[in-house]
């Protein structure tokens, strides 16, 4: 089930020096994949170049029925798909099957989006003149992923390109690279050709720096840190490349005291603890009206404590394992921070308690803007709330941060609604909606959280040039 190879041309390459999968849930190694590195990176980019010419000379039509092939093939291959996703991410199974479903949402999408890829004509300034516009595909696409989303990472990247007529090559993350060989080789067997994808396992660092340096790789889409995000930007200015980066995020999530309580509660356990709190959309700071405050977190609180954290393996998990020691670790750090700082622990994780990946859902009350979870991403099952009094506090407070990828407002006061969402320098904002993440809208951030959007017809826009023609008559 788990593939012990990286796929380039349509190959499945092996290598003598390999590197561990660990499951999260208990630390077993699940196999070990090649380490690629400088050699494996140029040979896909090769792969990708030769096969880009007959790739994007396919009809939209053509490239979207091998689309939809594929698409095909991962709904079959569902069940499958998810159990190594749970292997190797911790995710409860079928949250990962819920993830394959979306990951595969971007596939029927782009698969039809790509025949409305138009152009424009224009009206020239001279009578014996003509203007056409016209859209190309970039060329080779790199896509460079993070471990917390194994599958829909890579399609939200891979089918709006291959839907443009880009072929690419994936760097999935050492963490997670199973999910992402089983998608190519059902992308293999769906006829898409040889070097359309390819998947490059290995060293981050060495396939990166090849990639950046490469001319041939006209465009590098990458989801993960936003100090690596940096570093990328900086290496891909040397070949001047198109880039998009997702990176982090740090949302605010308002509950007004026009909020229905019972919604916006059931909110923050959606938005907080899905993937346990490891998404770069989950709410970070939950900012509640002082009237409601204490009806809201007793109702969060209650509906917490109920979430049962274990194996995502096993039947009734809602948190898995975090993905590794580290990632509990900082987790840890922000409870200990905020309960030294003055928090309140409601319900969750007693410090010192245990060292596990494992961390139940906690609630802290009373949280001050100097807290490390207030500021920096937790990325874990860690839910601060803090009080405030006016609008202009809450959205002065809200933006108050590098970051700007989502953010959540729960009113059921339209006006009110309305000003705070315009207010807030988030890419994203969910009015009423924790899950606002869906294939036809552009996803993506303000100020340190990114560049460009993924998703929707934005989505594809990454993926082309624009070709303005002249015609002299
Ligand atoms: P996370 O904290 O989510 O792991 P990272 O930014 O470290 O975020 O990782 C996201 C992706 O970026 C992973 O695939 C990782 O291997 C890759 N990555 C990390 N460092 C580099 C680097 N220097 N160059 C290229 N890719 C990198």
């Amino acid at each position: 089930m788990l593939k012990q190879a990286m796929f380039i041309h349509g190959e499945w390459i092996t290598a003598s020096d390999t590197m561990e999968v660990i499951n999260p849930a208990d630390g077993s190694v699940l196999g070990h994949v090649p380490r690629g590195g400088q050699d494996e990176a140029v040979r896909a980019v090769d792969a990708a170049a030769a096969a880009f010419k007959s790739w994007s000379s396919l009809t939209a039509g053509e490239r979207g029925s091998l689309m939809r092939r594929w698409h095909d093939l991962i709904k079959q291959h569902t069940e499958e798909l998810a159990e190594i996703m749970t292997l190797e991410q911790g995710k409860p199974l079928k949250e990962a099957a819920g993830e394959i479903a979306y990951a595969n949402s971007f596939i029927d999408w782009y698969a039809e989006e790509g025949k409305r890829i138009y152009g424009e004509t224009i009206p020239a300034s001279a009578a014996g003149k003509r203007i056409f516009v016209t859209k190309q595909p970039v060329g080779v696409a790199a896509a460079i992923t993070p471990w917390n989303f194994p599958a829909s990472m890579i399609t939200r990247k891979a089918a709006p390109a291959l839907a443009a007529g880009c072929t690419v090559v994936i760097k999935p993350s050492e963490e997670t690279p199973y999910t992402a060989l089983k998608l190519a080789e059902l992308a293999h067997e769906a006829g898409i050709p040889a070097g359309v994808i390819n998947v490059v396992t290995g060293s981050a660092a060495e396939i990166g720096e090849a990639w950046q340096k490469d001319s041939r790789v006209r465009k590098l889409s990458f989801t993960g840190s936003t100090a690596v995000g940096k570093q990328l930007m900086q290496g891909a200015a040397e070949t001047l490349k198109k880039i998009s980066l997702e990176l982090g995020g740090h949302a605010p999530f308002i509950v007004t005291n026009q909020a229905d309580l019972d919604k916006a509660a059931q909110g923050v356990l959606l938005s907080k603890f899905r993937n346990g709190g490891q998404t770069c959309i989950c709410a970070n700071r939950i900012y509640v009206q002082a009237e409601v405050a204490e009806e809201f977190s007793r109702k969060v609180t209650a509906l917490a404590s109920r979430l049962k954290v274990g194996n995502g393996m096993e039947d009734g998990i809602d948190i898995g394992p975090l993905i590794h020691d580290e990632a509990a670790r900082k987790v840890r750090d922000h409870i200990q921070d905020a309960l030294r700082k003055g928090g309140r622990l409601l319900t969750g994780e007693q410090p010192g308690s245990n060292t596990s990946t494992y961390i139940s859902p906690t609630i802290i009350m009373d949280a001050t803007d100097d807290m490390l979870c207030m500021q920096e991403e937790t990325f874990g099952p860690l839910a601060p709330i803090t009080v405030y009094h006016t609008e202009e506090e809450v959205i002065d407070r809200a933006n108050n941060s590098p970051y700007g990828l989502a953010a959540y407002v729960f009113t059921e006061h339209l006006g009110e609604a309305v000003r705070i969402s315009e207010a807030l320098e988030y890419g994203i904002v969910g009015i009423n909606d924790p899950l606002p993440s869906t294939a036809q809208a552009p996803f993506g951030g303000f100020k340190q959280s990114g560049l460009g959007r993924e998703g929707g017809h934005y989505g594809i826009e990454e993926y082309v040039e624009v070709k303005y023609i002249s015609l002299g008559l």
